[in-house]
């Protein structure tokens, strides 16, 4: 038998929601169901095919101004990667030391973080959460950093902005990154983004996958500090220098610019969300609030398996304390119609 490394033989991976042959009701990734705008596909129309004989923009310079217009900060502060899986993964790489103090997260988050932890050695401490779902902010910290989300996943809740900025307060020196992937389709709370200039040890990832409707295209972003920024950049430099394509440059400032649409497009989803979840509740089915595009809805394994058999696919997770629940992305009004006729 070929020698590998131990790491690859023994660890366990992020596992990723079914991705089905058959035609299915996709409920499971929170994908958003409208499709991208239209400016996006006269990106990709208008396109220069020869462009593709260089390498990607290194500086990212027009999708960099783009964002950094948009989140109204400098583009010094901006640090673009392949989804903001990427920039996460490369984030733990840049802010925290191998074999030292536990980094902080939610023992109910996305499942990611312990993954990334473990692919580079890094120690972490899960705070239990509450048991309402909610996660107690003055419970994290005591490590070298904290990871949160916010909105979290897959509980769907969110924390307000005084308790983000409490959690930077309360860890000064060390990094405190704020994953919004979730952020836009959030009406309790808002994007940390506006903390930055107060507290340096904040950094915030989101990504083009949801709101914007691109997950197939692998952009994410993150807004930090200049040097927490080129911790960033010194870590994508060691692995991979071009991780944003030349293509998915183009279609990403395209999706900027029609603010408009994704605006339209995000209210739809607001509206369906609190529809199916008033409808649910009508039902005696125990929903959380959701500040997110999902649903966080208790009836575990019997609900995933008989609405598979259905042709709608959800996520259940087979770990503790989410056993009993399922998420539901929260698809067009027919989608929904669907799963709530199916359940
Ligand atoms: N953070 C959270 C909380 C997520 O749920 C996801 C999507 N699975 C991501 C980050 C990653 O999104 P992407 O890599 O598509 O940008």
């Amino acid at each position: 038998m070929i020698k590998i490394s131990e790491f690859a033989e023994k660890t366990t991976p992020y596992s990723v929601g079914e991705q089905p042959r058959e035609k299915l009701i996709k409920l499971n990734t929170n994908e958003n169901p409208y499709p991208p705008a239209r400016e996006c596909a006269q990106a990709v129309a208008r396109f220069d095919m020869t462009r593709l004989k260089l390498y990607p923009d290194l500086s990212l310079a027009e999708l960099k101004k783009a964002v950094a217009e948009k989140e109204r900060v400098k583009e010094e502060n901006v640090f673009v990667g392949n989804g903001s899986d990427e920039v996460l993964a490369f984030a733990v790489r840049a802010f925290f030391d191998p074999e030292s103090a536990a980094v902080v997260f939610p023992k109910i988050t996305y499942s990611f973080y312990p993954v990334y932890c473990n692919l580079f050695d890094v120690n972490y401490m899960c705070v239990e959460n509450e048991r309402d779902f909610s996660v107690d902010a003055e419970k994290l910290t005591g490590g070298q950093g904290v990871i949160i989300a916010n909105p979290n996943a897959p509980t769907s809740l969110s924390l307000p902005l005084e308790k983000i900025a409490r959690l930077a307060e309360i860890n000064d020196g060390k990094p405190v990154i704020v994953d919004e992937a979730y952020i836009d389709f959030a009406t309790k709370t808002s994007s940390a983004v506006s903390l930055l200039n107060r507290y340096e040890n904040l950094a915030v990832i989101k990504t083009f996958s949801k709101s914007y409707s691109l997950a197939g295209i692998r952009c994410g972003y993150m807004i930090a500090g200049k040097r927490l920024v080129k911790a960033m950049e010194t870590v994508r430099d060691c692995f991979n220098s071009y991780p944003v394509d030349s293509l998915c440059q183009k279609i990403c400032l395209a999706a900027i610019k029609a603010e408009k649409y994704h605006a339209e497009c995000t209210e739809k989803v607001i509206n369906t969300r609190e529809k199916v979840i008033r409808e649910l509740r009508k039902r005696g089915k125990t929903v959380l609030d959701s500040d997110t595009n999902f649903l966080f809805v208790k009836g575990g394994e019997s609900d995933y398996l008989k609405l598979k058999e259905k042709g709608i696919l959800v996520r259940w997770f087979d770990s503790d304390g989410v056993r009993e629940y399922t998420r539901v992305t929260v698809g067009s009004d027919e989608e929904m119609d669907a799963y709530l006729a199916a359940l």
